[in-house]
């Protein structure tokens, strides 16, 4: 008996968002509107959307010992996410300077933080929480060195899930082990272009194909608007198309941290990909129909109501 669906290990930010008619030139002051305060943070992304589902979900992550960071925990701990994992103090929470503008376009700033100092340590002193885990999750907005040290504290039998975003070069021992490797289209382009011998396919189904070549396990491509296509490993390599729902998109923010969330879960609870995947659309589709991230998570119910 696991203690818990879905172990997420990432990244916790605090999002720090101002609305300016246009941004200063360097040495130039400009006024914006008042501040807004976002959580954010793939993996406290992740959690929020998987407990808020109704999956057992435990959060391993870094914040700061500051107001930030406590605003994060007491969020995460409101959507029911257990918070033991999360280790205080070392430098200040992680923090995204965004500005936006009248025309809706983004300029982001990120300082990683407590994000960049999330340890292997830290990952083997979560024994406790990798041996009750039926899925594991992670994404790469901590050091990609304490990812692969998760992959190694898995307990035998536990399944790997990898967003890898920011995308970046995995080593092969990480690879090997995702279980799907989910990846948007720009994520897929950056890990084939990354492989020696370069890249040609054109259509999402070459680029899982491809993928699974590279040494993942299973893949998932998220396509937008057009849901999701899947591909496992082994014999049969076929691709499958998962349609998203049509619905009306108000905000796209976190819809894959919701979908990629989603599919995790229902993988912990034994389903297929091509089944789980046919959930996680779900859950994606209705993200977007509402503004910000982790306020546009749907309940199980809301997902149902779809
Ligand atoms: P983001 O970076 O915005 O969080 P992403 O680029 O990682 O997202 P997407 O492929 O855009 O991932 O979206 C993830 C999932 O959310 C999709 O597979 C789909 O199920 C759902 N989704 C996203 N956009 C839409 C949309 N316009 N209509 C319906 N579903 C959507």
């Amino acid at each position: 008996m696991y203690d818990y669906d879905l172990l997420v290990v990432g990244s916790a930010n605090a999002d720090l968002v101002i609305g300016v008619e246009r941004r200063p030139a360097p040495g130039e002051t400009v006024l914006g509107s008042d501040l807004a305060v976002h959580p954010g943070g793939k993996g406290a992304n992740q959690a929020v959307a998987a407990a808020r589902l109704g999956a057992r979900t435990a959060l391993l992550a870094r914040v700061g010992d500051d107001a930030h960071g406590r605003l994060l925990l007491e969020l995460q701990r409101a959507a029911g996410v257990e918070t033991r994992g999360v280790r205080v103090g070392g430098a200040p929470t992680g923090v995204a300077l965004i500005t936006v503008d009248p025309s809706g376009d983004n300029s982001i700033v990120v300082s990683p933080g407590a994000n960049a100092r999330l340890t292997p340590e830290d990952v083997r002193d979560a024994a406790g929480l990798f041996a009750g885990a039926r899925v594991v999750s992670a994404q790469l907005e901590i050091p990609l060195e304490t990812v692969a040290e998760v992959v190694r504290a898995r307990a035998a039998g536990t399944r790997f899930v990898l967003n890898p975003s920011p995308p970046a070069p995995l080593p092969a021992d990480v690879l090997a082990a995702c279980d799907p490797l989910v990846v948007n289209e720009h994520e897929a382009r950056f890990m084939l272009g990354g492989h020696a011998g370069g890249y040609d396919g054109k259509e999402p189904e070459d680029w899982a194909r491809a993928l699974l070549a590279l040494g993942a396990r299973s893949v998932v491509v998220t396509l937008g608007a057009e849901g999701a296509l899947v591909a496992a490993g082994g014999t049969d390599t076929a691709a499958v198309r998962v349609p998203s729902p049509r619905v009306d998109a108000v905000d796209t923010t976190g819809a894959g941290d919701a979908f990629t969330a989603a599919l995790a879960w229902r993988l912990a609870r034994g389903e297929d990909l091509a089944t789980a995947a046919a959930f996680a659309v779900r859950v994606g589709a209705a993200a977007v129909t509402k503004e910000g991230a982790q306020v546009s998570f749907p309940t199980a119910e809301e997902v149902a109501a779809l």
